[in-house]
């Protein structure tokens, strides 16, 4: 049994009750959320609760063409007023480079690849974390009106900080 083999049968017992079928489209708090997809960072670190907001996530937490896609559906469509992007500590592409990653990757696959493009490696997290703040305030299609705010979470101490422009 592999373990997608395990979540349809968890699903076959969550679909009995399906509590989640009251909620709308509209995440209820306004919010959408800008992370990497690492495992030790959840809703429940955050205090939000199915429903709430837009959880965007990607190796990294990283402004990408797709992540910039949602993002501006999530407030267009389904009218999210605050974007909250959440960097972390001991992310897996920290402290490698670009080359590094696609070298290593190749060796592994014993081939090439045209896509990705960019795996959006980083050294300076505060560094990272601004560049995805200037990459969402300097767009055309994300209002004035719209909060964004940049985070680095510690993944030791379960803390969000703020990283400010400039
Ligand atoms: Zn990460």
């Amino acid at each position: 049994m592999s373990v997608i083999d395990e979540v349809l049968a968890a699903n076959e017992i969550y679909a009995r009750t399906h509590e989640l079928r009251a909620l709308t489209p509209r995440p209820q708090r306004k919010l959408a959320v800008l992370t990497c997809m690492d495992t030790r960072l959840s809703t429940r670190t955050l205090g939000l609760q199915e429903g709430d907001a837009h959880i965007i996530r990607n190796a990294g937490g990283i402004v990408t063409e797709d992540a910039l896609r949602s993002l501006v559906v999530s407030h267009y469509l389904l009218g999210t007023e605050e974007f909250m992007v959440i960097n972390h500590t001991d992310c897996g592409l920290m402290h490698t480079t670009e080359h590094d990653l696609r070298t290593r990757i190749q060796n592994r696959a014993g081939t090439e690849a045209i896509s990705p493009a960019f795996f959006y490696a980083f050294q300076n997290i505060e560094e990272n974390v601004r560049h995805q703040l200037q990459k969402l305030r300097t767009h055309p299609w994300i209002s004035k009106q719209v909060l964004v705010r940049g985070f680095v979470y510690d993944v030791i101490s379960g803390l969000l900080r703020e990283i400010k422009d400039g």
